[in-house]
Parts: C-alpha cells; sequence; structure tokens
C-alpha cells in the first residue's frame, strides 16, 4: 500500500454518523479518533474543545452544523483499514448537510439515545439513508443516564423500521449508574472497558445477573438470522452450534444489502462498548466495492450509465466545500479510476477544464499531501476553479456527471446591512463565501433598495451564519426580520413569440424564438428543454444559449420580484439569419419572450412545510389548537409508544417562532421534524400582507 496513495478497496470503509441532536454523535466520535490515535486527548462537548466541531459557532451551540470529514485507520484481525467518518448535523435546517453526507457515504452508523429512544429527526434521517439504499449499523448511546433502557430502545426501533430486521449484537451490564460493561452475544462474554479512558478491554464470563437475559437476546439475534438466512435458518432449526465466523459472515452479506441492522450499546461518555462499534463498521458496514454502482450520463450520448469501481477512466464527485481567502478546499469522493496531482480534468457541469493541485488526506488534526488517489476514498483537493458542491470531476476521455445532490430552495429570507458603510465590501465577500460553502444558502441584491438579502433553510440557519459572520469574520452588521421567500409562478400555459431586432454600431441583429411556458407543479422547481427542432439547420450554439438563457431568466424575478418556480419551459422554435444571429441575440429573443409571458400575470406563492410532532396525549390538544389558528392541516394523528404522532402540512409564515413555543406548549415533552414541503398559492387576504409589507424592514 502506497502511504496515502492508492487504497486496496476492501480495506476502505466511508461512514455517515447520523442522529438525532443531542444523541451523542460528536462524543463518540470523538472517542473513536482517539483510540485510533489520531487525536491525543479525548475532547468534551461540555468543555467546548472537540475537533470534529471546529468552527466557534457550533462551539457554542453545542451542535455539528458543517459535516466534516476525518479519516483514521483501524486495525481489525491484522489488517490495516481506512475509514472515513462523515459527521452529519442532527437540526432540520441543515438537512443539505445530512443530505450530501448520506450521497457519498457507503454505510452510516446510526446513534440512539438511550434515554430519548427513537425521535422524529433520526426517524427523518433513517428513511433520508434509506432512499439512497445506504446499509446501517445502530448503537444504542448513553446507557448510563437516568431513565435508560436498552430493552426500551430496542423494541421502538424494531416498530419503527419493520423494513429491515434489527438484531442486537449485545446487551449492557447494569444500568444507569451502574452501568459496567456489555455482553458480546456473538463470543457471549462480558466485555468491560478499564483504564482512565476505557482503553484496555478486559474479557471475562458473562456475570449470573444478565446471564438470562444474555441468552435471550442471542436466542434473538440466532433466529432473527434465521429468519433471512437459509444456511443459519437450517442449523438453527437442528438445534447444531453456529460458528461465530459463519455467522459474523452471513451477518455481512445481510448487513451490506441493508437487510439486517445489527444494535450495538453502550455509553459514548463513560467510555463503554466504543472499539466493538469500530470493530463492527469494519466487520458489517459496506467497502466501496460491496457496494452497487453509481448512477451518472454520459455527457457525450445522454445516455445513463454506470460507473464501477473497475472502470479505468477517473470520475469523482465534490460533496463539499470549505471557502478560503485565496483557494477554496473540496471535498472529493472517487467513484473510478486514479488522480494524480496536476492531472487535468473536466468538471462536467460547467464543461471547463480544471487542474488538479493539491490532493489531500484530511485526518481530523493533520492533513497530508499525497500523490495520488485511487477510487472509493475520500480527499480534499484544491485547484479546481469554479468547481462546486454536487459537481462531477472527470478525466477528459470519458465525460459523465454524477447524479448531482438535491438541495432544497431557501424559504426565508432576511436583509443584512453592515453597520459601518465602510464594511460593505467585506461584508458581500464574507456572505459570497458563506454560499459558496453551502448551497443552501442564497444571496441576493433587493432589486427596489439594492439590499443585501441572505435567504437560507430556516431561522436557526440563518442566525448561525450571522454569528458566524459577527464572530469569525469580525463584521458588525445589522440583520431584519426574517421574511418568507416567496415564489411566483405563471397564471396560465402559453406560447409566445421572442424578438430581438436591435442595430449595435454597425451591425443588425435579428432573431427570433418560440417558447411554450406551462405552469406546472414540478419538484425541481423549472424544467427547461428544447422540442425537436425541424426544418433548419439550427446550430447548436443557437440551442445551447436558448436553454442557457431560459433556465437562468427563469431563477430570476416575476412581476412581484420573487423568482419564478413552478414552471416548464420548451423551446419550440429559433429563426434567424447566418448574419444576424448570434448567441447574443438569441439570448435576448428569449429574454423578452420571457418578459412578455411574465407580464401576461403572475401568481404568489408561499413554501409550505411538513410538520410531524411527536408528544404526550396530554399536550396533543394544545398543540392542535395552536396549529389549526396557523394555517395548518392536520392528516394525521396517529398513537405511538408513549403517546401520538401528529402530521400536518402548514405554511411557513405561520412557523417562525415555533422551536421556542413547542416546550412551552408542551412542557417540553414534544419534539418535532419539519421539512419545506413545495409551494402553494397564497390566498387574497395573505397577498395582501404579503405585498403591503414587501420591503425588508430592520425593527
Ligand atoms: P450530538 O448532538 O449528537 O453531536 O451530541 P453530543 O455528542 O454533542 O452530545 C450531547 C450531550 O450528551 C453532551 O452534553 C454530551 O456530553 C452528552 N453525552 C453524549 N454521550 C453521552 C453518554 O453516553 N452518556 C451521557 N450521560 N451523556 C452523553
Ligand atoms: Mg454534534
Amino acid at each position: 500500500m502506497a502511504a496515502g496513495g492508492t487504497i486496496d478497496l476492501h480495506t476502505i470503509r466511508n461512514i455517515g454518523v447520523i442522529a438525532h441532536i443531542d444523541a451523542g454523535k460528536t462524543t463518540l466520535t470523538e472517542r473513536f479518533l482517539y483510540y485510533t490515535g489520531k487525536t491525543h486527548r479525548i475532547g468534551s462537548i461540555d468543555a467546548g474543545t472537540t475537533v470534529m466541531d471546529y468552527l466557534d459557532e457550533e462551539r457554542d451551540r453545542g451542535i455539528t452544523i458543517v459535516s466534516a470529514a476525518a479519516s483514521f485507520n483501524w486495525q481489525r484481525n491484522n489488517d490495516d483499514y481506512l475509514v472515513h467518518l462523515i459527521d452529519t448535523p442532527g437540526h432540520i435546517d441543515f438537512t443539505a448537510e445530512v443530505e450530501r453526507s448520506i450521497r457519498v457515504s457507503d454505510g452510516a452508523l446510526v446513534i440512539f439515545s438511550g434515554v430519548e429512544g427513537v425521535e422524529a429527526q433520526s426517524e427523518k434521517v433513517w428513511r433520508q439513508s434509506d432512499h439512497y439504499n445506504v446499509p446501517k449499523i445502530a448503537f444504542i448511546n448513553k446507557l448510563d443516564r437516568l431513565g435508560a433502557s436498552f430493552r426500551r430502545t430496542f423494541d421502538e426501533i424494531t416498530d419503527k423500521f419493520p423494513q429491515v430486521k434489527a438484531v442486537p449484537m449485545q446487551i449492557p451490564i447494569g444500568m444507569e449508574s451502574d452501568l459496567r460493561g456489555v455482553v458480546d452475544l456473538i463470543s457471549m462474554k462480558a466485555l468491560y472497558f478499564d483504564g482512565e479512558d476505557g482503553g484496555d478491554i478486559r474479557v471475562e464470563e458473562i456475570p449470573e445477573e444478565v446471564l438470562d437475559e444474555a441468552e435471550f437476546s442471542r436466542e434473538e439475534l440466532i433466529s432473527g438470522m434465521a429468519d433471512v438466512c437459509d444456511e443459519i435458518a437450517s442449523l438453527y432449526l437442528e438445534e447444531a452450534e453456529i460458528p461465530d465466523d459463519l455467522l459474523i459472515m452471513q451477518l455481512r452479506r445481510y448487513v451490506v444489502c441493508g437487510i439486517v441492522c445489527p444494535i450495538f450499546c453502550g455509553s459514548a461518555k463513560s467510555n463503554i462498548g466504543i472499539q466493538p462499534v469500530l470493530d463492527a463498521v469494519i466487520d458489517f458496514l459496506p467497502s466501496p466495492y460491496d457496494r452497487y454502482n453509481c448512477h451518472g450520463t454520459d455527457l457525450r450520448t445522454g445516455k445513463e450509465v454506470e460507473v464501477n469501481v473497475e472502470d479505468q477512466e477517473f470520475c469523482g464527485l465534490i460533496f463539499k466545500l470549505v471557502a478560503g481567502p485565496s483557494a477554496d478546499l473540496l471535498y472529493l469522493r472517487t467513484y473510478s479510476g486514479i488522480l494524480k496531482l496536476n492531472d487535468m480534468l473536466v468538471n462536467s457541469r460547467t464543461d471547463k477544464k480544471v487542474r488538479v493541485k493539491r490532493i489531500l488526506r484530511l485526518y481530523s488534526k493533520s492533513v497530508e499531501s499525497v500523490e495520488e488517489v485511487g477510487p472509493g476514498d475520500i480527499v480534499g483537493i484544491m485547484g479546481p476553479s469554479e468547481t462546486f458542491t454536487g459537481d462531477t470531476l472527470c478525466a477528459p476521455q470519458r465525460q459523465i456527471a454524477l447524479e448531482s445532490i438535491d438541495f432544497p430552495q431557501p424559504v426565508i429570507s432576511i436583509a443584512v446591512e453592515p453597520k459601518s458603510a465602510k464594511d460593505r465590501d467585506k461584508l458581500e465577500s464574507t456572505l459570497d463565501m458563506l454560499c459558496r460553502e453551502d448551497p443552501t444558502l442564497e444571496l441576493k441584491h433587493h432589486e427596489g433598495t439594492g439590499q443585501l438579502i441572505l435567504s437560507g433553510m430556516g431561522e436557526l440557519h440563518l442566525e448561525i451564519n450571522s454569528n458566524r459572520i459577527q464572530n469569525e469574520f469580525n463584521i458588525e452588521a445589522r440583520y431584519g426580520k426574517p421574511r418568507v421567500a416567496y415564489r411566483e409562478t405563471i397564471q396560465k400555459p402559453c406560447v409566445i413569440t421572442g424578438i430581438f431586432d436591435k442595430t449595435i454600431g454597425d451591425n443588425e441583429f435579428y432573431t427570433e424564438v418560440d417558447i411554450e411556458f406551462t405552469p406546472v407543479k414540478l419538484e425541481q422547481g423549472i424544467e427547461v428543454s428544447v422540442a425537436p427542432i425541424k426544418g433548419k439547420n439550427i446550430p447548436n450554439a443557437w440551442i445551447n444559449a436558448a436553454a442557457e438563457t431560459l433556465t437562468n431568466g427563469l431563477k430570476s424575478g416575476g412581476n412581484l420580484g420573487y423568482s419564478l418556480i413552478y414552471i416548464k419551459g420548451v423551446v419550440k422554435g429559433i429563426r434567424g439569419l447566418p448574419e444576424k444571429t448570434t448567441e447574443g441575440s438569441v439570448a435576448g429573443a428569449v429574454l423578452n419572450a420571457l418578459q412578455k409571458a411574465i407580464s401576461e400575470g403572475t401568481t404568489l406563492l408561499e413554501p409550505l412545510m411538513k410538520l410531524e410532532i411527536t408528544a404526550p396525549d396530554e399536550v396533543i390538544g394544545e398543540i392542535t389548537g395552536y396549529l389549526q389558528m396557523r394555517r395548518a392541516i392536520i392528516h394525521g394523528i396517529d398513537n405511538i409508544p408513549g403517546g401520538r404522532r401528529l402530521n400536518c402540512e402548514v405554511p411557513l409564515a405561520e412557523m417562525f417562532g415555533f422551536s421556542s413555543a413547542l416546550p412551552k406548549l408542551s412542557g417540553g415533552r414534544a419534539g418535532f421534524s419539519m421539512e419545506p414541503h413545495g409551494y402553494q398559492e397564497i390566498s387574497r387576504e395573505e397577498l395582501q400582507k404579503a405585498t403591503a409589507d414587501r420591503g425588508y424592514s430592520f425593527s
């Protein structure tokens, strides 16, 4: 194995760590980094010294905003493995971060709190990872805390995720403050974690007090496996001995294909049960080789292709960007081929050539330059310009656009202005940098007032960013009241001819385009296509210019200045003369058509949220009362263990302040998850309110 270079695929693990906020993800990750020897001291969240939560802002709030990828080595059965841990935030305002870390993970480690159990947000993230078919193992944490229960949490997992077969791999020895160790249900031994940091593992016979429970749980593990695996089933029915290595091998098989989820337990904070989870990452989660191929589009043929770890040509996906004043650091997940230093690649979104000037291994505390990287790996690279999250970098010989990462559109906005006019440039370039890093953050200039308008995914999202501006970049700024980011769509379908007819200097220009506009609810917002244009030989450059101008034009504002959405635009014809038509005049004609379409009338749309609340019976009435006053449509209230789960749709405009209102309504006993859920036409009264108050006030 070349140091830091191309690595045997079977020894790589790309793992997303996902959980509800406060389940202990950061603490567990810190322990991993400690035991694997890449950090020298166990960090503590409470003291604000962790490595993973490296931004000041995260330290203050104790939550993980940016999903940092840290790499470390772990020995298992005398082999050296390279693990890339992709930390993800647990808060709903950062779904884009979750989305992109899951997208590049081959497997996931899900952490539950043994006190709070399966919370709304963990359920959501679990389902998000199902969407990408990411196999999972789970760790029930915090068993040292008052009120913790392994059994209750395990049953809740079985209950809430019936699609997978959850099997216990361990049971705790002792509970709450008496938690002492775990029983390994494969070897049927007790494990204790001695020494100051739990680094010395002592293996003993199972203590009498948990022997019955251990036998019961081992039976559960074996019968669970027998349900899905014929080989285990026949041994089980014969009541024959099941060799450990057979059990481990079959577990791996069924975990990798997403049928089984093994459940581990312990306490990250008390250093109980951590090393076995690292072993489990190696034993049960897929290597890049085990994963099915990645889908993409061949740019030459337009056909869907599969990218395989065995393909020769290089192909990789940028899944994160850390902006710097002079250069950006790009996180690259490699899928095929070998990337060497100074290689020339193509960015398939921009079609531009880019050069890779540095390849870096990103350990949590140190960074190491390497000469090359092979498939299935994660590295940081520097050099490529105009490259952003979601972009594919590929070899010029085989140009592919990998499935990009879907980012939701920002739903709320605030005005930002510097306290002192001299800071305006600095503020703008800082905001620009933050937007480069975060695809769900958007900066615009208000057309009427020239104010800087920052849009994002929620109040907390914008607040975190405004705090970064203050604390990290030392810019004093004022922030307006948050406002809903409304959208507009056209009222009815139309076919419009746009004309560009101008004389500029000595040159005459003339172009006509026909465009069909249709208002339609589209998940991706807008859709632009070019109909097969018959008859005339129309240069590709004109067609591309028309499509590009239309795409960009639709993103700009409608009659009220809000971005357009839910529109399908089809270019049906382009008429020009070789001597009078250029890409520029095609663009001019497209914009003219768009202007005419908009002037026929637009409808205002407001963002809707999908809201899920879990709460005990006694407070559910209070909560429904609150929601009914806020234009919510309640879809259902289900019985769940310990209370009710309420599903509803509610306009975002009604949800400001909800995260602080809910604890008051429920005495702190309710949990919720909320996500963008498209747009709906706004009522006449709401329209009046929205248009009467179009400015961004600072009071
Ligand atoms: P994250 O939001 O999932 O990253 O959670 P953190 O790792 O930041 O932990 C949240 C809080 O729970 C912190 O105060 C931790 O010290 C605490 N915590 C984490 N793991 C444990 C545990 O095993 N036992 C106890 N008692 N507290 C824990
Ligand atoms: Mg954290």
